[in-house]
């Protein structure tokens, strides 16, 4: 017997775990305003772009599992841009104003320009240009920057958790230096990707030493830093409440050596508190989805790469899509299946799972959530 971790069923088996939406009998057009069981409209769209990553985030993709055996999706399965842009018509046309690219890593689909410059020529149901953005692991940003920028894409948020190099290596465990993700978020902002936000999960004992070096970095840089939460996503990364750092004490660390003030919400359903440098250095934000449970205002959906439509990040169920778009409907018909799935939501996990005791989850425990990287953040 090795003491090997154990590898549950293939998670490829698991996370498809999905109907096809029925289409109503009755077809109405949409109208911007859908609103679901809670009164949440539906204003943000994450599309997963691929399954795939160059990294191995312990916190997302740990090695033990994403291994050379890993069974990711055929490139058959997943959505054609051009299926990606048809969806995303109809999801504005419901209301979507904001549209974040986002995978796995993004930037390692082919010709991602080509989605971006499809999607950046919707308008909102209020005749604006669409907010559209990507999240990525910095990697691939100095050499692909200027081609994202040209495609039409905004704003780029880049994922860094750490400026030490050691830890940052550990972390995204393949090796990656922190210098090559410092000089995409710098080829980005040149560019004029900006503003540019950068996210950094903090792990209790990994690299929340990380914290004040990460801001004073960033300080008067224009970049937002946001701390987030490490969340109990997926089922493969072995969370455990104890390496969770609670928002309220990243700031009570932070208020120590750069005193901050916090400050209002940008729109209803933001996802980061902001706050602010009193000395004027810049702004900060922090997202606690663990410990402060946002959902009441949670206005996202989630498309994952294979064209499944998830209601919430922990849920253990997708709407099949896919098999809409090439089973021969219509937009009309699936606008209407997308007005009847929002219509029906009542997610709320982590406003569920902070009226339990810490370390226990709301979650269907027969079925398995889905991955962050086939799902997206
Ligand atoms: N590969 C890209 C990246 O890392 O930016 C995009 C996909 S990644 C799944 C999106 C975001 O999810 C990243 O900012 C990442 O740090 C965050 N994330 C992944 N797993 C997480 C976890 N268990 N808890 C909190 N954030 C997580
Ligand atoms: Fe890859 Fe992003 Fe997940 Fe890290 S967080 S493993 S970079 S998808
Ligand atoms: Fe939205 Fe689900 Fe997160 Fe709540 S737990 S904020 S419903 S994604």
């Amino acid at each position: 017997m090795t003491n090997k971790p154990h590898k549950v069923i293939p998670l490829a088996d698991i996370r498809y775990a999905s109907r096809v939406p029925p289409i109503p009998a009755q077809l109405s057009a949409p109208t911007g305003l859908l609103s679901d069981t809670l009164g949440r409209p539906l204003r943000d769209l994450r599309i997963s772009v691929t399954d795939r990553c160059n990294f191995r985030c312990s916190y997302c993709m740990p090695k033990e599992f994403f291994d050379k055996d890993y069974a990711y999706l055929p490139h058959n399965s997943l959505l054609s841009f051009e299926e990606i842009a048809r969806l995303a018509r109809i999801f504005v046309a419901h209301g979507v104003e904001k549209i974040r690219l986002t995978g796995g890593e993004p930037l390692l689909r082919k010709n991602i320009e080509s989605l971006i410059e499809m999607l950046a020529r919707l308008q909102t149901t209020a005749g604006k240009p669409l907010d559209i953005t990507l999240t990525t692991n910095g990697s691939l940003l100095a050499k692909k920057a200027q081609s994202l920028k040209d495609a039409g894409l905004q704003r780029v948020t880049v994922s860094l958790d750490g400026l030490d190099d050691a830890i940052f290596r550990s972390m995204n465990d393949v090796d990656f230096p922190v210098a090559d993700v410092l000089e995409g978020i710098d080829v980005a902002s040149q560019v004029g990707l900006a503003p540019i936000k950068v996210n950094m999960v903090v792990k209790r004992g990994t690299n929340d030493a990380e914290i004040v070096p990460m801001a004073r970095h960033f300080r008067h840089s224009g970049a937002v830093l946001r701390f987030i939460e490490y969340m109990d996503v997926g089922a493969s990364n072995g969370w455990r409440m104890d390496e969770v750092m609670p928002s309220r004490q990243v700031i009570e660390r932070l208020n120590a050596e750069f005193p901050v003030i916090a400050i209002d919400p940008n729109y209803l359903g933001e996802t980061a508190g902001r706050w602010r440098y009193a000395d004027g250095a810049g702004e900060i934000g922090v997202i606690s989805s663990v410990t402060q449970a946002f959902c009441s205002d949670c206005n996202r959906a989630r498309l994952s790469t294979e064209g499944k439509l998830f209601l919430c990040l922990f849920a253990t169920n997708g709407h099949d899509f896919r098999a809409l778009l090439r089973g021969d409907c219509s937009d009309e018909q699936i606008a209407a299946a997308v007005g009847q799935v929002w219509q029906g939501r009542g997610a709320r996990y982590s406003e569920l799972r902070a009226a339990l005791p810490a370390d226990s989850s709301p979650a269907d425990g027969t079925l398995k959530r889905v991955e962050m990287s086939y799902i997206g953040g």
